[in-house]
């Protein structure tokens, strides 16, 4: 019933933003490409000039579109701003912080799954490999100079590329190392039932009619004869 409720607020936030484009919703969308855009140029500075210059050719659309009188025609032209002001270099850029968190989780996780030697070894290789891809993202990140969109788009897609990869390698390791889990529960529940069923087959056998017990295996019973199933 509560998943229910959740799945029709989410349908409703869905439509909500799914609904014609109006003034209202253009500005809304331009207010958090500019937020977006001030934020990324705080959190990497060296990318603050290229940020600038897709707000500023941006705003210089928006500008014009505001001064359109015609309702739909501005609605549209806002649109075309908003798409300038978030081109995907930005949304890349900034995935690329919560990527890296996923990946030093996926670190952590992948050697605590690991629990026999060659799955130890796996994901020791897989670990170190993936610190380093880390290291080299985050070098990558403050070293790069982009001057326009398509520099930018260049580096922020190979430091993707990498932490893709190497989080690929992580959930590989990961799942080997369940499903050995997995198989060494199975085979642990296997051997109790086993063991269940010897006991059982060790046990005294009690006769149904006068409750005296017999050793295993024993076929009549000894005090009143009757058959012992
Ligand atoms: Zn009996």
């Amino acid at each position: 019933m509560k998943n229910l409720f959740f799945l029709l607020l989410a349908a409703a936030a869905f439509f909500a933003n799914c609904g014609p484009a109006t003034v209202e919703s253009e500005t809304s969308r331009w207010n958090s490409n500019k937020e977006r855009i001030g934020k990324l140029g705080a959190l990497y500075p060296n990318f603050k000039t290229v940020l600038q210059s897709v707000l500023s050719e941006a705003e210089t659309k928006m500008k014009a579109a505001e001064a359109i009188s015609k309702q739909e025609d501005k609605i549209k032209a806002m649109g075309e701003a908003n798409t300038a002001a978030s081109p995907n270099f930005i949304y890349t850029l900034e995935g690329i912080s919560g990527k890296i968190k996923s990946l030093k989780d996926a670190v952590v996780s992948v050697q605590q799954k690991a629990t026999d030697k060659s799955d130890a070894n796996a994901a020791w290789v897989a670990a170190m490999s993936a610190e380093g891809t880390i290291r080299n993202s985050e070098a990558k990140l403050l070293a790069a100079q982009p001057t326009n969109a398509s520099e930018a788009t260049a580096v922020v897609d190979a430091i993707e590329d990498e932490l893709d990869a190497s989080k690929k390698r992580l959930d590989d390791v990961a799942k080997v190392a369940a499903g050995k889990a997995e198989d060494n529960k199975k085979s642990a529940e296997e051997a109790k039932k086993a063991e269940e069923e010897a006991k059982k087959a060790t046990a005294d056998v009690v006769c149904a009619y006068c409750k005296k017990s017999w050793p295993a295996g024993t076929k009549e019973c000894g005090g009143c004869g009757a058959p012992i199933k």
